[in-house]
Protein backbone atom coordinates (compact mmCIF):
# COMPACT_ATOMS: atom_id res chain seq x y z
CA UNK A 1 0.00 0.00 0.00
CA UNK A 2 0.91 3.34 -0.59
CA UNK A 3 -0.48 5.74 2.17
CA UNK A 4 0.56 9.40 1.60
CA UNK A 5 -0.06 12.25 3.87
CA UNK A 6 -0.28 16.02 2.07
CA UNK A 7 1.18 18.63 3.93
CA UNK A 8 1.30 22.51 3.59
CA UNK A 9 0.05 25.56 4.76
CA UNK A 10 -3.11 26.60 3.49
CA UNK A 11 -2.78 27.71 -0.23
CA UNK A 12 -0.09 25.54 -1.05
CA UNK A 13 -1.80 23.78 -4.10
CA UNK A 14 -2.85 20.51 -1.79
CA UNK A 15 -6.36 20.08 -3.54
CA UNK A 16 -4.81 20.37 -6.96
CA UNK A 17 -1.70 18.11 -6.59
CA UNK A 18 -3.76 15.76 -4.89
CA UNK A 19 -6.54 15.43 -7.93
CA UNK A 20 -3.52 14.27 -10.05
CA UNK A 21 -2.20 12.21 -7.33
CA UNK A 22 -4.76 10.05 -6.60
CA UNK A 23 -5.60 9.46 -10.54
CA UNK A 24 -2.10 8.58 -10.80
CA UNK A 25 -1.37 6.11 -7.90
CA UNK A 26 -4.87 5.03 -7.85
CA UNK A 27 -4.88 6.26 -4.02
CA UNK A 28 -8.41 6.48 -1.92
CA UNK A 29 -8.54 10.66 -1.35
CA UNK A 30 -9.24 11.96 2.09
CA UNK A 31 -9.69 15.62 2.03
CA UNK A 32 -11.35 16.51 5.44
CA UNK A 33 -12.02 20.27 4.68
CA UNK A 34 -13.62 18.90 1.62
CA UNK A 35 -16.02 16.63 3.51
CA UNK A 36 -16.83 19.06 5.89
CA UNK A 37 -18.01 21.78 3.03
CA UNK A 38 -19.92 18.43 1.57
CA UNK A 39 -21.33 18.31 4.91
CA UNK A 40 -22.42 21.61 5.18
CA UNK A 41 -24.05 21.90 1.84
CA UNK A 42 -26.14 19.14 2.88
CA UNK A 43 -26.64 21.04 5.41
CA UNK A 44 -26.09 17.80 8.01
CA UNK A 45 -25.71 18.21 11.99
CA UNK A 46 -22.31 18.22 11.77
CA UNK A 47 -22.20 20.98 8.60
CA UNK A 48 -24.15 23.31 11.15
CA UNK A 49 -22.27 22.48 13.82
CA UNK A 50 -18.85 23.12 11.83
CA UNK A 51 -20.04 25.89 9.76
CA UNK A 52 -19.07 29.22 11.95
CA UNK A 53 -15.77 28.06 12.58
CA UNK A 54 -14.79 27.06 9.23
CA UNK A 55 -16.25 30.64 7.93
CA UNK A 56 -14.18 31.76 10.24
CA UNK A 57 -10.54 29.75 9.17
CA UNK A 58 -10.69 28.25 12.95
CA UNK A 59 -9.81 24.34 13.12
CA UNK A 60 -12.76 21.87 14.11
CA UNK A 61 -12.55 19.55 17.10
CA UNK A 62 -9.78 16.54 16.38
CA UNK A 63 -12.70 14.35 17.29
CA UNK A 64 -14.59 15.48 14.79
CA UNK A 65 -12.33 14.76 11.97
CA UNK A 66 -10.64 11.74 13.24
CA UNK A 67 -14.49 10.25 13.08
CA UNK A 68 -14.26 11.47 9.71
CA UNK A 69 -11.13 9.83 9.17
CA UNK A 70 -11.88 6.18 10.85
CA UNK A 71 -15.04 6.01 8.51
CA UNK A 72 -13.02 6.39 5.42
CA UNK A 73 -10.52 4.51 6.22
CA UNK A 74 -12.63 1.47 7.62
CA UNK A 75 -14.69 1.70 4.40
CA UNK A 76 -11.75 1.55 2.23
CA UNK A 77 -9.47 -1.26 3.81
CA UNK A 78 -9.17 -2.81 0.11
CA UNK A 79 -7.44 -0.11 -1.93
CA UNK A 80 -3.88 0.42 -3.36
CA UNK A 81 -3.57 2.97 -0.42
CA UNK A 82 -4.55 6.49 0.63
CA UNK A 83 -3.65 10.28 0.62
CA UNK A 84 -4.63 12.75 3.26
CA UNK A 85 -5.45 16.33 2.43
CA UNK A 86 -5.50 19.03 5.08
CA UNK A 87 -5.00 16.30 7.47
CA UNK A 88 -3.69 16.04 10.09
CA UNK A 89 -3.21 19.45 10.93
CA UNK A 90 -2.33 18.65 15.05
CA UNK A 91 -0.07 16.88 17.07
CA UNK A 92 -3.07 15.60 18.40
CA UNK A 93 -4.72 14.50 15.18
CA UNK A 94 -1.02 13.55 14.01
CA UNK A 95 -1.48 11.07 17.22
CA UNK A 96 -4.41 9.79 16.71
CA UNK A 97 -4.26 8.73 12.37
CA UNK A 98 -0.86 6.93 14.26
CA UNK A 99 -2.87 4.82 16.45
CA UNK A 100 -6.25 4.23 13.66
CA UNK A 101 -3.20 2.55 10.97
CA UNK A 102 -1.95 0.75 13.92
CA UNK A 103 -5.37 -0.40 14.27
CA UNK A 104 -6.11 -1.12 10.73
CA UNK A 105 -2.84 -2.46 10.05
CA UNK A 106 -1.74 -0.13 7.44
CA UNK A 107 1.54 2.10 7.25
CA UNK A 108 2.45 5.25 6.39
CA UNK A 109 4.48 5.56 3.45
CA UNK A 110 5.49 8.93 3.67
CA UNK A 111 4.76 13.05 4.47
CA UNK A 112 5.11 14.98 1.25
CA UNK A 113 5.62 18.44 2.61
CA UNK A 114 4.47 21.24 0.25
CA UNK A 115 6.95 24.73 0.59
CA UNK A 116 5.84 27.85 -0.83
CA UNK A 117 6.38 30.96 0.85
CA UNK A 118 4.06 32.96 2.60
CA UNK A 119 3.38 36.11 0.03
CA UNK A 120 2.52 33.61 -2.82
CA UNK A 121 0.24 31.78 -0.39
CA UNK A 122 -2.31 34.86 0.21
CA UNK A 123 -1.90 36.01 -3.80
CA UNK A 124 -3.12 32.41 -4.30
CA UNK A 125 -5.81 32.20 -1.66
CA UNK A 126 -7.28 35.55 -2.72
CA UNK A 127 -7.31 34.71 -6.24
CA UNK A 128 -9.11 31.64 -5.64
CA UNK A 129 -11.34 33.26 -3.49
CA UNK A 130 -13.30 34.75 -6.65
CA UNK A 131 -13.92 31.56 -8.38
CA UNK A 132 -13.94 28.69 -5.35
CA UNK A 133 -16.94 30.63 -3.52
CA UNK A 134 -15.50 28.92 -0.36
CA UNK A 135 -16.69 30.90 2.86
CA UNK A 136 -12.93 31.28 4.22
CA UNK A 137 -11.23 32.57 1.14
CA UNK A 138 -11.51 36.11 2.28
CA UNK A 139 -8.74 38.09 3.65
CA UNK A 140 -10.03 38.44 7.27
CA UNK A 141 -10.34 33.83 7.37
CA UNK A 142 -7.02 33.98 5.54
CA UNK A 143 -5.18 35.65 8.36
CA UNK A 144 -6.95 33.20 10.80
CA UNK A 145 -5.99 30.44 8.93
CA UNK A 146 -2.60 31.15 8.65
CA UNK A 147 -2.61 32.04 13.02
CA UNK A 148 -4.10 28.40 12.67
CA UNK A 149 -1.16 26.79 10.82
CA UNK A 150 1.68 28.75 12.42
CA UNK A 151 -0.25 27.92 16.06
CA UNK A 152 -1.42 24.01 15.61
CA UNK A 153 -0.37 22.58 12.70
CA UNK A 154 3.17 23.93 12.17
CA UNK A 155 4.24 21.66 14.91
CA UNK A 156 2.79 18.65 12.75
CA UNK A 157 6.28 19.05 10.76
CA UNK A 158 8.52 18.44 13.72
CA UNK A 159 6.46 15.21 14.53
CA UNK A 160 7.13 13.59 11.34
CA UNK A 161 10.54 15.03 10.80
CA UNK A 162 11.37 12.82 14.62
CA UNK A 163 9.82 9.85 12.66
CA UNK A 164 12.39 9.86 9.61
CA UNK A 165 8.72 10.25 7.53
CA UNK A 166 9.41 14.17 6.53
CA UNK A 167 10.18 14.92 2.82
CA UNK A 168 10.14 18.58 1.60
CA UNK A 169 9.05 19.37 -2.07
CA UNK A 170 9.44 22.61 -3.84
CA UNK A 171 5.68 23.44 -4.45
CA UNK A 172 6.63 27.14 -5.88
CA UNK A 173 6.40 27.01 -9.73
CA UNK A 174 4.01 25.48 -12.80
CA UNK A 175 1.55 23.03 -11.47
CA UNK A 176 2.90 20.30 -13.92
CA UNK A 177 6.40 20.80 -12.74
CA UNK A 178 5.28 20.89 -9.36
CA UNK A 179 3.53 17.11 -10.01
CA UNK A 180 6.89 16.42 -11.38
CA UNK A 181 8.66 17.02 -8.46
CA UNK A 182 6.07 15.07 -6.03
CA UNK A 183 5.71 11.78 -8.22
CA UNK A 184 10.34 11.83 -8.33
CA UNK A 185 9.95 11.90 -4.17
CA UNK A 186 7.33 9.20 -4.14
CA UNK A 187 8.78 6.91 -6.79
CA UNK A 188 11.77 6.72 -4.04
CA UNK A 189 9.96 6.30 -0.91
P1 LIG B 1 -9.06 22.70 3.67
O1 LIG B 1 -10.05 22.39 2.59
O2 LIG B 1 -8.13 21.55 3.96
O3 LIG B 1 -8.34 24.00 3.44
O4 LIG B 1 -9.92 22.89 5.01
C1 LIG B 1 -10.87 23.93 5.14
C2 LIG B 1 -11.26 24.13 6.58
O5 LIG B 1 -11.85 22.93 7.11
C3 LIG B 1 -10.10 24.43 7.54
O6 LIG B 1 -9.75 25.80 7.55
C4 LIG B 1 -10.70 23.98 8.86
O7 LIG B 1 -11.65 24.91 9.33
C5 LIG B 1 -11.46 22.73 8.47
N1 LIG B 1 -10.60 21.53 8.52
C6 LIG B 1 -10.21 20.76 7.47
N2 LIG B 1 -9.42 19.75 7.87
C7 LIG B 1 -9.29 19.90 9.21
C8 LIG B 1 -8.57 19.18 10.20
N3 LIG B 1 -7.80 18.12 9.89
N4 LIG B 1 -8.65 19.61 11.49
C9 LIG B 1 -9.41 20.67 11.83
N5 LIG B 1 -10.11 21.40 10.94
C10 LIG B 1 -10.04 21.02 9.63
Amino acid sequence: MLNLILFGPPGAGKGTQSQFLREKYQLTYISTGEILREEIAAETELGLQVKGIISQGGLVSDEIVAAIIEKKLSENLNSPGFLFDGYPRTVKQAEILDEMMAKYHISLTGVLSLEVPEYLLVERMLERGKISGRADDNIDSIKHRFEEYEAKTKPVLAYYEAKGNLHPVNGVGEIPEIFKNLCQVIDNL
